[in-house]
């Protein structure tokens, strides 16, 4: 949110007072020459000047509108920066985010601070609702987090998390293509997919959880409502849900109480076998609209 901005009057009270001490101390300070001269002989009259004063200042932007103007272009700038790397990650391959990002780290920040932004608005933070889940199972689960954003899952429970998304700026997140992490076969209990379901190559995020997953293992995924909205153009949820069946777990839960996203809760099967050939419905990308 935007600081709170005095007002235009008080800004100018504020500053010829303080302009005027400001310019006592400055002049008493030692090798500093005196603020400003007295009018010579030479310099047009006083009032006239004065006039003239007041006359280019009401020309100009007052201070504090063009601080906020400045603020609200720095915002929409940002903001639409926001939405082309958005749109960049729901219409390309992991590996070529992958590649993306690592020619410029700092575009992850841009992403992340515009996520942030966005995620203010929901209701109901997706990450909580699993961070809760994982709070009231088990602490000795050994759980992965993939593409954990700020990582905020690790953060807040006590389970051992393995952090993975495209950047690092921390040494707890492993940056990598999710499609292919370092992950043991079989080691992991949960595995998290927090909105990060974004590349047009998805099924390839699962067949990795699927293998790193033990018997039995969760899968816990959060997703936006909308890419599965089929009334709006977003896939069929059934056929989502049929989807990771084939693929050798059974559909534990599906949570459509909240607004924003779905929650479906998945369980490998202790002898799960993938289908030969699984029919992935295109998850719909999703698009923010300028605010
Ligand atoms: N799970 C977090 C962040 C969601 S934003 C949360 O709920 O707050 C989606 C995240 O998935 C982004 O940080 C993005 O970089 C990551 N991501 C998308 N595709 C990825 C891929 N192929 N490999 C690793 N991370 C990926």
């Amino acid at each position: 949110m935007d600081p709170p901005q005095e007002s235009a009057a008080a800004g100018r009270k504020r500053r010829r007072r303080g302009g005027v001490r400001n310019r006592k101390k400055l002049s008493s300070q030692k090798g500093l020459p005196p603020a400003a001269a007295p009018p010579t002989p030479a310099s047009p009259p006083v009032k006239r000047r004065r006039k003239d004063i007041a006359s280019q200042a009401a020309a100009m932007p007052k201070r504090g509108n063009t601080s906020s103007l400045l603020d609200k272009m720095r915002a929409r700038l940002s903001g639409g920066h926001f939405r082309m790397l958005n749109e960049k990650l729901y219409t390309c391959s992991g590996e070529d985010a992958f590649d993306y990002f690592k020619n410029d780290p700092n575009l992850f920040d841009v992403y992340h601070t515009g996520y942030q932004e966005q995620m203010s608005h929901w209701p109901e933070q997706p990450a909580n609702v699993i961070i809760n889940w994982l709070k009231s199972h088990n602490a000795s689960w050994t759980v992965a987090d993939f593409g954990c954003g700020n990582a905020a899952v690790a953060k807040n429970v006590k389970n051992k998390v393995f952090s993975i998304d495209l950047v690092s700026d921390d040494p707890s997140v492993i940056a990598c293509d999710m499609a292919h992490t370092p992950l043991e076969p079989s080691s992991i209990d949960v595995a998290i997919f927090c909105l990060s379901l974004m590349g047009i190559n998805y099924p390839s995020y699962l067949e990795e959880a699927n293998r790193v997953l033990k018997p039995s293992g969760w899968l816990v995924i959060a997703e936006v409502r909308s890419r599965l909205d089929p009334n709006n153009g977003g896939a069929d949820p059934e056929k989502f849900s049929k989807a990771i069946i084939q693929l050798g777990f059974s559909l534990v839960s599906k949570d459509v109480k909240n607004k924003m996203f779905i929650l479906f809760c998945f369980r490998k099967k202790e002898k799960s076998k993938v289908a030969k050939s699984i029919d992935w419905p295109q998850l719909k990308p999703c698009l923010y609209k300028r605010r």
